[in-house]
């Protein structure tokens, strides 16, 4: 089978070097993809608004299968115009894809289907933001913008000036439309799974650490490194989210005429009181994918095809090494600010020899010199028996690599080793 692969990310490079391990797959083509995702498909500049354009490439290169990485198409409603046109997708609905495109599409169905969730009010206005503030919220309180800000979008404010700052920014832009949230204490988890609309396969779990700065501190990012399973989220815990969270969620969403097909991708908060939803993705986490591919044993584009096909109540339980997978992401200086373009990145083969696998994000080939050209620009990801085994073999790897205008965390999985220390 000929197969298509859209993004460009560490994400996508992760999916494409497990798709390229099915036995089922003829040829592999990715748009973009990256000089990474190059080592394993054939890269094409298709742009990915242009619908028609993409539709035309699959027809000229015989594609069977299209597996769509990031959100953005999906919420922009790609996987619906492939359908439609006889394609089919790994990837929801534009509608099934509400679920991650607006919090409050979310909010509004954990409401109804009393789903375990941060209490919330949905506000359109400056004014009903401040009243909601001073009235139902204490501090701390959670400000979020409605829509996609690539985990930018969200405010835990500690304070009512920063409260105030939060809600002024989001009504600053016309339109813009705010959930307010009760701030939820505990650790964070995310669970995945893949529902074909009635079928729920369990698809591992993940940490992952969003701030910048060792020790969880400064701004928000995509992600700076994740690991593989999360032990926090026990079997039981796993079990519970998915009867009180994820199954209400699928069931609702086929009620509703909007079954959800692909991975869906739950983050949690493990609080006193059980798991909560925090939110959902309708994709891969990145670099969640990096650690979960690291850890997948069986064939992933057969596991696809079945999450399309709707047969994956008969399709096997996907198994997962029992050993720890733990990736760190090198990012360009200025990250999550403006990154600095343009620098070299050598030792990728060097760090691959220490046994760890390097997926590219930001990267581009400047002739022979691979330069970077994004954020986050690779996820050096290794396993181990454990977290700190898994951490010590990572960091290894990212010591090996030359990448003088970049930066990486130097704690990634800082909990769980402590965790195995104790
Ligand atoms: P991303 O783009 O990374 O998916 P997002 O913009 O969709 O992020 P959320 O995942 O909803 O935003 O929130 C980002 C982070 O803010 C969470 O990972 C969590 O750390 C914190 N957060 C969000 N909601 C709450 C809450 N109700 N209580 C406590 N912390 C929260």
């Amino acid at each position: 089978m000929n197969v298509l692969l859209l993004g460009s990310g560490g994400r996508e490079h992760a999916l494409a070097w497990k798709l390229a391990q099915s036995p089922r797959l003829d040829s592999l083509h990715a748009i973009p993809g990256n000089p990474g995702i190059a080592d394993h498909a054939l890269c094409h500049d298709v742009p990915l608004t242009d619908h028609a354009a993409v539709i035309d490439f699959c027809r000229t290169h015989l594609i069977g299968f299209v597996v769509i990485g990031p959100e953005a198409p999906l919420v922009d409603g790609l996987s619906d115009t492939l359908r439609a046109a006889g394609l089919p997708v790994f990837g929801p609905s534009q509608a099934a894809a509400q679920l991650e495109g607006s919090k409050g599409f979310t909010k509004d169905l954990c409401a109804r289907e009393n789903i375990p969730t941060a209490g919330y009010v949905r506000v359109a206005d400056l004014d009903t933001a401040r009243l909601a503030l001073a009235r139902d919220f204490p501090r701390p309180v959670v400000i979020k913008a409605d829509g996609l800000a690539a985990g930018k979008g969200v405010t835990v404010a500690f304070s009512d000036e920063e409260a105030e700052a939060a809600i002024a920014a989001i009504f600053d832009k016309p339109g813009g439309e705010a959930v307010i949230e009760e701030f939820l204490d505990g650790e964070e988890a995310s669970l995945f799974v893949l529902t074909d609309g009635t079928a729920i396969l369990p698809f591992g779990s993940a940490q992952d650490h969003k701030r910048v700065g060792d020790g969880d501190t400064g701004p928000n990012t995509g992600g700076m490194g994740a690991y593989s399973p999360a032990r926090v989220l026990t079997p039981e815990l796993e079990e519970e989210a998915i009867d009180t969270i994820i199954r209400p969620t699928v069931e609702a969403m086929a009620r509703d005429s909007m079954p959800y097909s692909g991975v869906l991708y739950a983050g949690l908060m493990l609080t006193h009181a059980g798991p909560k939803l925090i939110e959902y993705n309708a994709r891969f986490g990145d670099p969640e994918c990096q650690v979960l591919m690291m850890r997948l044993e069986g064939d992933l584009l057969e596991t696809m095809i079945a999450t399309e096909a709707g047969t994956l109540a008969h399709h096997p339980t996907p198994e997962f090494s029992a050993d720890t997978a733990l990736t760190v992401v090198m990012a360009a200086n200025g990250y999550p600010g403006t990154p600095q373009a343009g620098g070299a990145i050598a030792g990728i083969a060097e760090a691959e020899a220490t046994g760890a696998k390097v997926f590219q994000a930001g990267t581009k080939l400047n002739g022979d010199t691979l330069v970077a050209v994004g954020g986050r620009v690779l996820t050096v990801t290794a396993t181990g028996a454990s977290v700190t085994e898994a951490q010590a073999a990572a960091y290894r790897a990212v010591d090996a690599i030359d990448f003088p205008t970049g930066f990486s965390r130097r704690d990634i999985g800082w909990r769980e080793v402590a965790r195995e220390r104790s």
